[in-house]
């Protein structure tokens, strides 16, 4: 208390002899006694006004380049991807030609250095693939290509059994006499998988290690037939690939990679993405929910101002920035090289189980209107669900955070 009160007197002193000193100088000892009082009033805080579509200030947390890559990707998605998603959504429709606009504006495989990427932070990746829920509601970014100006698509696979790879069913075999690998296996629910023009499978090679193959449009043995029917992110081909003793050469085995640390690091990667873009598609739905409820009248009042609307927009409001936040704080981990894969399927799941819960919530604040993709909110719905399940189901994330927390496996029955 001894100490509080000296400094407060010693500041209260210096503040009063500076004044007088001032007011000397000017002649009057009034105005010196006005200023003592105006100096005692501490000065006024500027008001800080509550921003729902910001609401713990993302936007103060993100750096000058961070915000030049977001907003430009953003006007992209506005301008070029919003008017074509409808129709290429409703008949099933994949725009190839948006690979080329990506690669042209930097943002595919943005966070690899070199190879034509853009070598951004990992905080940079989480905020495009914010904005990329426009499209597809799909996390991930499509995967780097060769080039921009003459891409190759890439199809990627993430290892299957995708929630055990160690058990991987897809084999290489080694052909001494001709040097090359045989690849034998099949790939179920591969995004692109149509249309790409080079694959990267994971196998198993006879000595028990996974190595990474690159397999190209036109190998005899290679097929990707299309998924048919469809019912989640539609925008995008989905399909099989199938390889029956597909040759494949030494120079098409990745470099440096071996053991699972190959598949799992895509996996992560990933999941990092989806974490963002799952919640980027929510604040959709959630934007377009409250403006709609803003518009619309229903026994003489805008539907937003019934407390059932108001209560399910909190909820969102306050799960999206909780979520966004953790999103930001995963992205410096990972850019700082202190991040554990766990933190990883936390975030996934939590992203996406919210942001599906949140799209279903908007669907619904819409009515009829919910279910027309014009409104836009059921195709997130739709796609939503794919999300929840793909790179890992929300259930198995929930057994990966369990392992992490009690130290014991429960996906099987072994020890
Ligand atoms: C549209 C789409 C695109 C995709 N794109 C790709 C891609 O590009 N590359 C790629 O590699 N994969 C891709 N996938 C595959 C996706 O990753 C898998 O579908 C997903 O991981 C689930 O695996 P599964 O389908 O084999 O389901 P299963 O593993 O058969 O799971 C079925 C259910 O059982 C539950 N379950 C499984 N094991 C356990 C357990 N031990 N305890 C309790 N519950 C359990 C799961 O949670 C789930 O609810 C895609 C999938 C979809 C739908």
């Amino acid at each position: 208390m001894a100490l509080r009160g000296a400094v407060t007197r010693l500041l209260c002193n210096s503040q009063k002899c500076a004044a007088v000193a001032a007011s000397r100088a000017q002649g009057t000892a009034a105005t010196a006694i006005k200023d003592v009082e105006e100096i005692k009033k501490p000065a006024k805080a500027p008001k800080v006004a509550f921003d729902w579509r910001d609401a713990l200030n993302i936007e103060s947390q993100l750096t000058e380049e961070e915000i030049m890559i977001r907003d430009t990707f953003r006007d992209y998605c506005q301008e070029k991807l919003m008017p074509r998603i409808v129709m290429a959504n409703r008949h099933e429709h994949f725009h190839r030609e948006i690979v080329s606009e990506m690669g042209e504006l930097g943002v595919l495989g943005p966070t690899i250095k070199g190879y034509g990427c853009a070598g951004t932070s990992y905080v940079a990746y989480g905020l495009i693939a914010r904005e990329w829920r426009e499209w597809t509601a799909q996390g991930e970014v499509p995967a780097p290509t060769r080039s921009w100006r003459n891409p190759w698509m890439l199809w990627l696979d993430r290892a299957q059994p995708r929630h055990d790879p160690s058990r991987m069913e897809t084999k290489a075999k080694y052909n001494p006499s001709s040097g090359t690998f045989s690849v034998s296996g099949a790939k179920t629910w591969i995004t692109n998988s149509p249309e790409a023009d080079i694959a990267v499978v994971w196998a198993k090679c006879e000595d028990d290690k996974i190595r990474g193959f690159i397999l190209e449009r036109g190998m005899k043995g290679f097929a990707t037939p299309k998924i048919e029917g469809k019912f989640s992110l539609r925008a995008s081909a989905t399909g099989m690939i199938l390889m029956d003793e597909v040759e494949v050469s030494q120079e098409n085995l990745l470099p440096n990679v071996s053991g699972l640390a190959g598949p799992f690091g895509c996996l992560n990667n990933a999941r990092y993405g989806i974490a963002w873009g799952a919640l980027g598609a929510a604040e959709f739905c959630f934007h377009a929910a409250r403006q709609y409820t803003l518009d619309r009248i229903q026994f003489g009042v805008p539907l937003a101002r019934n407390q059932l609307m108001q209560k399910k927009m909190a909820d969102m409001l306050t799960e999206i920035t909780i979520g966004l936040q953790s999103c930001l704080t995963l992205g410096r981990l990972i850019d700082d090289k202190k991040a554990a894969p766990d933190m990883i399927s936390m975030l996934k799941r939590n992203s996406c189980g919210k942001a599906l819960d949140i799209a279903r919530q908007a669907r619904d604040m819409l009515g009829g209107n919910g279910i027309s993709d014009e409104y836009h909110i059921i195709r997130h719905v739709m796609n939503l669900e794919a999300v929840n399940t793909y790179e890992g189901t929300h259930d198995i994330h929930a057994l990966i955070l369990g392992r992490a927390i009690t130290g014991l496996q429960s996906f099987s029955v072994e020890k």
